[in-house]
C-alpha cells in the first residue's frame, strides 16, 4: 500500500513509497485492529521532521511514515476485541508505552523514559498511508455526527491534556474559580485552547502576531473570546486590560513568549507550557522579579506534551458540546483539504508556505463510499438465506 514517507535526518525527503499492509493478526491475542484512514492532519512537527530537525525511523527501517493527525474507520477486528466493531469511526493515540512505571498504568503521555515512541514522529511509523493496525486500548471511538471534524482530535488531545492538569494541579487552592484566561498563540492548537476554555465559562484573551481582521481572529472572536494582536499591544499592557489571568496557555513555539507569560500570570495563576522548542535561544529576563512573584503569589507553571487516551476522550466530549454551543465552528478550522497520499508535495507546500492555513490535511479516502460499502456488506449479511 502507499505511505507518505521521509529518510530521518535527511533534509526535504518527503516522498511516496509501496509499503506492507497490516494485518489484524499483526497483534498478539486477537487485539487487532485494523483501520482504514480517511483523513490524516499535518502540523509543525511535521514540518520539522521533514527538515531533518526531528523524528526518527522505527528500528530496522531506514524510512518513517509520518502522519500523527488521525481519523478512520474500523475495517476488521481480531476475535477478542469487543470495544470496537467494523463500521466505527475512530482516532489513534501517538504515544506508545515504554518501560516506565507510567507508562505501565496507560500514562505514557508522562513517561520518564529518554526514549519515547510516537506513531508518524518517533521510532513508529505513522498514519499517512492507506491503514494501520494496533491494539483497541490506543484507539479511541468517535460519534458519526463528529466524521467531519474527528481529525481535529490529536490537536485537541494536547489542549485538554495541559487545561485538565491545570485543573487537577490547582485543587492545590482547594476551591478554585478560575475566570479569567490567556492563550498565546492563535494557530490551531490556541484556537482549540480558547474553545475549551470558553466552553468552561471562563473570559479568554487570545494572543496572536498578525493585525485583525483575519480568519483565526474572527473564529476567537466567534466564540466571545477577544483577540489582542502582539504587533499593536504588548502582553503586559493587554494584561492589564483583560487580565490578571489565572490561566495562560502557552503554544507559540517561542521561549520569549514564555517569560512574558510568566511575568503576567495572576496570583494562584496556572501558567501551561505547551511550545517544542528545538533551538538554542538565550534570552536576558527580570528573573527576581519573575521569581519573587511567583513565590509571593503562590503561581505555577508546568510542562505538558503528548496525551493518553484519557484526553482523547475528553477531546470528543468538548468537540460534541462545541458543535451544540458553536454550530459550524470548528469546521471552519479545516481549512486546506489536500486530495489523496499522491499529492504529499502539495500538502508539505502548504504547510511551509501557506500563511492562511489553520489545518491542513489529507482526504486519504472518501468518506461516503467506505460508509456506502459497510452498510451494502451489513446489508448482504442481515439478508435472510
Ligand atoms: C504531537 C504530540 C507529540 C509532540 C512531540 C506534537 O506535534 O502532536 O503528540 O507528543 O509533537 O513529539
Ligand atoms: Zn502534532
Amino acid at each position: 500500500m502507499k505511505a507518505v514517507c521521509v529518510i530521518p535526518g535527511k533534509p526535504n525527503s518527503v516522498h511516496l513509497r509501496d509499503v506492507p499492509k497490516p494485518k489484524v493478526s499483526d497483534i498478539a491475542k486477537g487485539r487487532g485492529v485494523l483501520v482504514k484512514v480517511l483523513r490524516v492532519g499535518v502540523d509543525g512537527t511535521d514540518k520539522e521532521i521533514n527538515a531533518a530537525e526531528y523524528g526518527a525511523a522505527p528500528k530496522g527501517d531506514d524510512y518513517l511514515t509520518i502522519g500523527h493527525e488521525s481519523f478512520g474507520i474500523v475495517e476488521e477486528v481480531g476475535e477478542n476485541v469487543s470495544e470496537l466493531k467494523p463500521g466505527d469511526y475512530v482516532v489513534a493515540t501517538v504515544r506508545r508505552p515504554g518501560n516506565s512505571f507510567y507508562d505501565s498504568i496507560g500514562t505514557y503521555d508522562m513517561t520518564t523514559d529518554d526514549v519515547y515512541y510516537e506513531r508518524g514522529i518517533n521510532l513508529r511509523h505513522g498514519y499517512l498511508t492507506e491503514s494501520y493496525v494496533d491494539e483497541p486500548d490506543y484507539i479511541v471511538k468517535v460519534p458519526q455526527g463528529l466524521k467531519e471534524i474527528g481529525v481535529l482530535l490529536e490537536p485537541m488531545s494536547v489542549a485538554e491534556k495541559g487545561i485538565v492538569q491545570a485543573f487537577e494541579i490547582q485543587r492545590r487552592l482547594r476551591v478554585w474559580r478560575p475566570r479569567r484566561a490567556a492563550v498565546m498563540g492563535a494557530g490551531t492548537l490556541g484556537l482549540l485552547a480558547t474553545m475549551i476554555l470558553r466552553l468552561r465559562g471562563l473570559e479568554v484573551a487570545t494572543f496572536g502576531r498578525k493585525q485583525a481582521p483575519y480568519l483565526n481572529a474572527r473564529l476567537i472572536e466567534e466564540l466571545g473570546a477577544k483577540y489582542v494582536s502582539t504587533a499593536e499591544t504588548s502582553i503586559s499592557a493587554a494584561a492589564k486590560h483583560y487580565g490578571p489571568f489565572d490561566i495562560i496557555f502557552e503554544g507559540t513555539g517561542s521561549s520569549v513568549v514564555v517569560f512574558e507569560a510568566a511575568e503576567n500570570l495572576g496570583k494562584n495563576g496556572v501558567l501551561i507550557l505547551s511550545s517544542i522548542t528545538g533551538g538554542g535561544k538565550k534570552l536576558e529576563i527580570p528573573a527576581d522579579k519573575i521569581n519573587l512573584d511567583f513565590v509571593l503569589g503562590n503561581k505555577v507553571m508546568f510542562g505538558t506534551v503528548n496525551a493518553n487516551r484519557e484526553y482523547f476522550e475528553a477531546g470528543v466530549k468538548d468537540l460534541a458540546q462545541c458543535k451544540a454551543q458553536y454550530p459550524g465552528w470548528a469546521q471552519k478550522l479545516m481549512t486546506h483539504p489536500v486530495q489523496g497520499l499522491e499529492n504529499y508535495q502539495q500538502m508539505m507546500n502548504l504547510l511551509t508556505t501557506e500563511k492562511n492555513a489553520i489545518k491542513v490535511y489529507v482526504e486519504v479516502a472518501p468518506m461516503d463510499t467506505v460508509e456506502l460499502k459497510m452498510d451494502r456488506e451489513k446489508a448482504g449479511k442481515l439478508m435472510p438465506a
